[in-house]
């Protein structure tokens, strides 16, 4: 028991009649100094689970379980002295559960027997509700959402913690402002308009803009409520910062676009491919007559001046197709004949100057190797871009370590070209960026030109550096490979084509080029190229047979498989490729060696194509000296 002050009447003296105790719905018990219960009534029997007989036979204690005797003699003397007592007790029901009460005791005299006459409030439901009410302040004070609630006027009436951390004001401060001094964007007949659209939904959720204390302004959405209470009108926002969300979106955006653009660009690629593919067959004609019209010259004869241009065209010509095909990205590009030493030597000066000496740099640039078509901006940045990756990992991998920068001269033959599809056979100037950092696992390095992939934090790392490389090394008709080793360190190849300038080698003439009098087979279904390959080889003295399609030049050679000393055929052909043909071939005669000419957008298994008997490859357009070469290497290693 636990008394509470009160101001007590001392006159206070009940004298219900039995009637009303019989009817009242709050129980009361009736008991005796000497712990007996003389009367419940029936609402205490309900409450305490109780019959009213089985009530009487049970004592105060009982009922009354954390009562101690000497709160027991004070209750009394309290009672004896001011006739009401108040106080706070746990009562036990009959099944044993525990409930909290609320109780007020009078002093009743009775034939001089004194008796206690006590009125007890169960408690449960309005504690629950108590209890109920501080957890819904607690969840609305922590919780993760800012929740603020406005009255209809605009004044701010509450709000929780996460609404201050997210305003930087305090409660106190926002409670004394309004609305408007939060968000720019709510005038005061805008308000009016959401007001009524959330009393008309309910919920209404709509993106605004809200003012920090520091003056900042950052975008929100906000989930309006209508609420009423006591009959007033209130607003209760849930709002969260939505900046996040918003880059988010943006960036979503950006790299949709990014794709569709790629998309564009890639079904314009594989149109670019097909004319190309006719393109070159029309190229190797002109190139090819030019050549065999230069042969057949004495080599000191004035229309070589003639000639000579229209191989060189040719030859440009070709060039344009391979940058048709390795189809740039690249907006207008100023592109010039650059020293590519310089540029790069440039550039990693510049580096020097902006990453720590613990990084050393090695580099091997000699001056002049050549010149380059090239935008030198975009040169720049591709240097910039690798160097900064490689400085990232060897940062990463624990600060020291080694850059190394190299540039040389290399040529790229054919046959190069089977593992450098992208590139026409010639003169390239080679950059190597290698590092020591941490290196890549394979799943990376399959992924790393692709546009926004990144291993770095956001903010170190847009994932747009190798992409962007990647598409100005096409469109310089250049080509970039890497090797990495985890926690060992990464190496990039790039390769740039050199500016040809135009030989002034001196003519060839049939006399100087290989020859022999074999019996060759030539396979195209472009009629203009066999003319022209038996006019060339026959020239050299071969015994030259053609057929415009591999079904016929099959039969060819299943009449007479002896006949024949070498075949060259064209990869690709109606009805039959070459490969398959060369198979077939192979069938009939296994050691009848093939040469076969590919276009550049063939995809080529070198190892595959070498057990079905082919000897070599050739590019097309093929140019006549390198055909020469190739049919008497071949002859030579097959007898
Ligand atoms: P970013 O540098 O912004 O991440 P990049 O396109 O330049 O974007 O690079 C893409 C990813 O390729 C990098 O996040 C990294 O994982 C990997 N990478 C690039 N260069 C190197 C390197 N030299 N060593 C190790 N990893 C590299
Ligand atoms: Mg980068």
């Amino acid at each position: 028991m636990q008394s509470q002050e009160e101001p007590v009447n001392p006159h206070n003296h009940i004298s219900l009649s039995r009637r009303s105790l019989e009817k009242a719905t709050i129980s009361y018990i009736n008991f005796t100094p000497d712990k007996r219960i003389v009367y419940a009534n029936p609402f205490a029997c309900k409450i305490f689970g109780y019959s009213p007989e089985d009530f009487l036979t049970k004592n105060i204690f009982d009922i009354s379980p954390n009562l101690s005797e000497k709160r027991w003699a004070e209750f009394w003397e309290t009672l004896r002295e001011q006739f009401y007592f108040h106080y706070f007790d746990t009562c036990k029901r009959k099944d044993g559960v525990l409930f909290p009460i609320e109780a007020r005791a009078y002093w009743i005299e009775d034939n001089e027997k004194p008796t206690a006459a006590a009125f007890m409030e169960d408690l449960t439901e309005k504690r629950k509700l108590e209890s109920d009410a501080l957890l819904k302040q607690f969840i609305f004070q922590k919780s993760a959402t800012a929740i603020l609630q406005g009255g209809k006027d605009g004044r701010i009436l509450d709000v929780n913690e996460e609404a201050c951390n997210c305003l930087g004001y305090t409660k106190e401060e926002l409670c004394n402002m309004t609305i408007f001094e939060l968000d720019a964007s709510f005038s005061e007949g805008e308000i009016g308009e959401i007001w009524d659209t959330t009393q008309a939904q309910q919920v209404f959720t709509f993106e605004s803009m809200h003012r920090r204390k520091d003056g900042t302004v950052f975008p929100v959405e906000i989930t309006a409520n209508s609420h009423q209470y006591n009959g007033l009108e209130f607003s209760i926002c849930f709002f969260k910062d939505i900046t996040e969300q918003k880059r988010e979106q943006q960036r979503k955006d950006k790299a949709n676009e990014q794709l569709q653009k790629t998309q564009k660009l890639e079904a314009l690629g594989i149109l670019a491919g097909g004319i190309a593919h006719d393109f070159n067959n029309i190229l190797s004609g002109v190139l090819g007559y030019a050549e065999l019209a230069t042969l057949r010259l004495h080599s000191r004869d004035e229309i070589h001046k003639y000639l000579q241009p229209i191989i060189a065209a040719g030859q440009r010509a070709k060039r344009l197709v391979n940058q048709i095909l390795a189809f740039s990205r690249q907006e207008k590009s100023k592109k010039a004949p650059i020293d590519l030493s310089r540029v790069i030597m440039e550039s990693v000066d510049l580096i020097r100057a902006s990453i720590p000496s613990t990084i050393e740099i090695k580099r091997d640039i000699k001056p002049n190797l050549g010149l380059v078509l090239a935008d030198e901006t975009m040169i720049h940045q591709v240097i910039m871009n690798l160097c900064t990756n490689a400085y990232h990992a060897i940062e990463k991998k624990g600060r020291a370590g080694t850059l190394e920068v190299l540039l040389e001269r290399i040529t790229i033959t054919n046959k190069d070209c089977l593992s450098f599809p992208e590139l026409i056979p010639g003169r390239f100037l080679k950059l190597i960026v290698a590092d020591t950092g941490h290196g890549m696992d394979k799943e990376t390095i399959t992924r790393i030109f692709d546009p926004y992939f990144t291993t770095k934090a956001s903010g170190e790392g847009t994932g747009l550096g190798l992409s962007v490389v990647h598409g100005i090394i096409k469109s310089h008709g250049g080509a970039i490979r890497v090797y990495s080793e985890l926690d060992v360190g990464t190496t990039f190849h790039v390769l740039f084509p050199m500016e040809e300038t135009t030989s002034e080698e001196p003519a060839q003439t049939f006399e100087s080029l290989p020859n022999g009098n074999e019996c060759l087979l030539l396979v195209d279904d472009e009629e203009l190229l066999l003319n022209l390959g038996k006019e060339f080889l026959e020239g050299l003295g071969y015994q030259v047979e053609t057929r415009a399609s591999s079904i016929d030049a099959l039969e060819a050679v299943r009449a007479r498989p002896e006949k024949f000393d070498l075949i060259v055929s064209d990869l690709t052909m109606p009805h039959m490729p070459g490969d398959i043909f060369a198979k077939e071939v192979k069938k009939l005669r296994p050691n009848l060696p093939v040469i076969l000419c590919t276009g550049y957008s063939d995809r080529i298994d070198q190892d595959m194509f070498r057990e079905i008997g082919i000897k070599d490859f050739l590019m097309k357009p093929v140019l006549l000296h390198e055909l020469a070469a190739s049919v008497r290497k071949i002859l030579d290693t097959s007898s």
